[in-house]
């Protein structure tokens, strides 16, 4: 096939791993085959990760055939990966079209966190993150977000899988609402990657909309909010999106979020120098989060030069954090994990910074 031809074909026919399960079952109906059929399909594409049609061995010819001439499955592939010191890989993705994307594996004790992109760049500006520095090329499908896991796991040595997914990459995960809940309904699917969904979490840095859209869907994944500032003055200048959903609006949106027993939310909080890591931050901090069943994630800022801020000394995090804890606050300080090959929180920007070596993750 021509290059122009395999362009075309890309646009006429759909991707078969941009469905949920329900939409593949109607997908195939509408082609006059038994809804069975779709099930085996989305096993073929998610369990056993066979993207060739050919090579779905229990379905019958006509039906492989039938599918050669109305669809297509895509793949993410990783082109790069880069290691950190202390165990963290940076992978460089690139989807079908040639567009590149950022995602990280976390190794701790027993888990492998996947940390999982949503858009290519973003356009919501956030201050202190050098994503906002690429603005926003496109948002990703469903098969471009939930097929980073199936990039990711085939770089795992035997024995590895991942434990738990972040979708706290590169964008804004709930700017790309409908595409984010579908993958998520393909990460969760029992046919499809069967992920728990207290082991996914979404971060946003305040989409309201977003965030209600997720409480209503009843996935029951985490949330994670980056909260940052605790006056409207300063989230204004920093999160940009807080000029459209202030601070009260988005505090009731998370009182209104739907949490399990023993649950709770998370709120990030980049700490710069100078700008909010003082005491008076730290006790607006705890007076916001009232009645809120969470901990915060004190994250102290990754500095880069792109970034007009520093990242504030060791002592003043740590007394940030007792302020919290003394107030009945969960607190922890987020260790930067990465940061040697920019992989840690708010780094990720595949056009600043290139990957340069492959290896392989254990
Ligand atoms: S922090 Fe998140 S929402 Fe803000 S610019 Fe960076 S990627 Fe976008």
């Amino acid at each position: 096939m021509t290059a122009v031809s395999s362009e075309m074909r890309a646009v006429q026919v759909p991707d078969l791993r941009d469905f949920t399960l329900p939409e593949l079952t109607e997908w195939m109906t509408g082609l006059g085959e038994p809804p069975y059929r779709a099930g085996q399909i989305f096993r073929w594409l998610w369990r056993r990760q066979v993207g060739e049609f050919r090579e779905m061995t229990d379905l019958p010819m006509t039906c492989r055939q039938v599918l050669e001439a109305h669809a297509r499955v895509s793949t993410v592939a990783v082109v790069a990966i880069q290691s950190s010191q202390d165990g963290t890989h940076k992978l460089l993705l690139e989807l079908p079209d040639g567009e590149r994307i950022e995602a990280v594996l976390i190794p701790e004790a027993r888990r492998l966190t996947a940390c999982i992109s949503s858009q290519v760049g973003c356009a919501l500006g956030c201050r202190f993150c050098l994503t906002a520095t690429m603005g926003l090329h496109r948002n990703l499908r469903p098969a471009e977000i939930a097929g980073q896991l199936v990039a990711l796991g085939k770089t795992l040595g035997s024995g590895n899988h991942i434990t738990h997914i972040v979708l706290m990459g590169m964008g804004e995960p709930l700017a790309n609402y409908t595409a984010t809940e579908k993958a998520l309904r393909i990460l969760i699917a029992r046919e499809g990657l069967a992920f728990s969904p207290r082991r996914i979490t979404v971060s946003t840095v305040g989409l309201v909309p977003g965030i209600r859209g997720l409480a209503r869907s009843g996935l029951g994944v985490s949330l994670a909010v980056s909260l940052t500032a605790t006056t409207d003055e300063l989230r204004d200048r920093l999160v940009p999106i807080n000029r459209r959903y202030p601070l009260r609006e988005l505090l009731q949106a998370c009182r209104d979020f739907p949490l399990p027993p023993r649950r709770r939310m998370t709120f990030e909080y980049v700490l710069m120098a100078g700008i909010n890591d003082g005491s008076e931050d730290a006790h607006r901090l705890v007076k916001l989060l009232k009645g809120i069943r969470c901990k915060v994630n004190l994250i102290p800022l990754n500095e880069a030069p792109e970034i007009p801020f520093r990242r504030p000394s060791r002592q003043q995090v740590e007394a940030f954090q007792k302020i919290l804890e003394r107030a009945g606050t969960i607190a922890t300080i987020r260790e930067s994990r990465g940061e040697d090959i920019s992989a840690a929180c708010g780094m990720l920007a595949t056009a600043e910074r290139p990957l340069d070596s492959v290896c392989s993750v254990p």
